[in-house]
């Protein structure tokens, strides 16, 4: 039996009024969505809110739709929920009960509304992370929906980052930070009902993406003297290698992210000095016309040696294995190994911008295609994301130093 004593005592206060503390909170927060006619403040993707998870404090976030079910809201009759993703946390997520959610308001508002908050946040271990957390909160809630969103990732994203350089600067004998909820804890013991939090794959964001992609097309001496490109969608968003830097050098804060429409989203600090690639307009062609994950420009040197062997305006490959690794678009298949491959090839440009149309042309007579090779230049490929366009890449350059060799040999 634990005494009395510790029994009052617990993180955020006595554990005797934990229960009765929650509920309160639960009735104060779903009385701010009350509105004076009796119905219900309607939420919606990029609304603002108050959350309240199990021991956390009240906390702001932002709703955002669950990647896993493409769901913002769910138990719409029964116990309805929405999907909120917490500022200032990492990235982390949750299905949050409706009853503790409200609309956001600024700190001072909240604070005057529930008072009690005041009394949690000055125990709270976390009460420097809900300050900061409150801030991003405050200036994200300034902005239109689109901006916020962007914004929101944006900032977290780079905040999860530092976390993890701060993580390694404290091994090295500093204080080590406050430690964060794991994004996968399961909180054990506790009284909530909260469904674990789940953490997003950050290695396949494309801002930890395309640095590591430049680097291995460098080494493969597919993007040296600063030629090549890359660009991927990600959630509406696509993001694209600045223009004429050190490929094998690109930092994930310095890429352009903008939208299908090809607004500017966010840009690299203006310090950095940075452009984005011209290939933009291309890039932008493969994702509307051809409906590309992700689009892969590089100056290879077979791509070069193959249009010199071949004057007409295509290549054709046949017998050879790794035909099979080639995405057919018009099929929906990928090729046989016996079937041909026909890869057009376009005349090159003084500038990037100027092949757009004689690209747009090569589509739409080789709807099975996906690549394009410009003369004297190198090829553009593409794939429904990351992965298929970096297949067919390696499976392209495998199948051009045959075909070179086939060529040279007559045979
Ligand atoms: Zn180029």
């Amino acid at each position: 039996m634990k005494k009395a004593e510790d029994l009052k005592k617990s993180r955020y206060g006595r554990i005797s009024s934990k229960r009765k503390f929650n509920e309160e909170l639960d009735l104060s927060l779903a009385a701010i969505n009350n509105m004076s006619n009796g119905k219900r403040h309607i939420f919606n993707v990029g609304d603002m809110v108050w959350a309240k998870t199990g021991k956390y404090p009240v906390w702001p976030g932002i709703v955002i739709t669950d990647p896993e079910t493409n769901k913002f809201s769910k138990n719409e009759n029964m116990v309805p929920m929405l999907h909120i993703y917490y500022c200032n946390d990492a990235y982390k997520r949750n299905w949050i009960k409706m009853k503790q959610i409200s609309k956001f308001s600024g700190k001072e508002e909240i604070l005057t509304e529930i008072p009690k908050i005041t009394t949690q946040i000055s125990r709270s271990k976390l009460k420097i992370k809900w300050n900061q957390a409150v801030e991003e909160a405050e200036c994200l809630a300034a902005m239109n929906k689109d901006q916020r969103i962007s914004s929101f990732f944006a900032n977290n994203f780079l905040a999860s980052n530092s976390q993890l350089t701060n993580k390694a600067e404290s091994s090295a004998g500093e204080k080590a930070p406050i430690k964060q909820p794991s994004m996968l804890e399961k909180n054990v013991g506790s009284d909530h009902e909260q469904p674990a939090l789940v953490n997003d794959d950050s290695e396949d964001h494309p801002r930890n993406l395309i640095p590591e992609l430049c680097r291995q097309f460098y080494a493969n001496g597919w993007v040296t003297g600063t030629g090549g490109g890359i660009s991927i969608k990600y959630n509406d968003q696509i993001f694209i290698a600045p223009s004429g830097v050190q490929k094998e050098r690109i930092q994930p804060d310095d890429l352009f992210v903008q939208n299908l429409n090809g607004e500017d989203v966010i840009i690299p600090k203006p310090e950095k000095k940075l452009s984005k690639s011209q290939c933009t307009p291309i890039f932008m062609c493969s994702f509307t016309e051809r409906n590309a994950g992700a689009v892969i420009h590089v100056h290879s040197q077979e791509v070069v040696k193959l249009c010199l062997l071949n004057p007409e305006n295509e290549v054709k490959i046949t017998g050879l294995e790794m035909i099979k690794g080639i995405y057919n678009e018009k099929k929906g298949k990928f090729y046989d190994n016996d079937e041909e491959l026909i890869i057009p090839i376009i005349e090159n440009s003084k500038y990037e911008k100027d092949l757009v149309d004689t690209f747009k042309i090569a589509l739409k007579k080789y709807p099975s295609t996906s690549a394009v090779l410009v003369r004297n230049h190198g090829m553009y490929v593409w794939g429904s994301n990351w992965k298929t366009a970096k297949t067919q890449l390696e499976c392209y350059e495998y199948l051009f130093k045959i075909a070179i060799f086939k060529k040279i040999h007559h045979v």
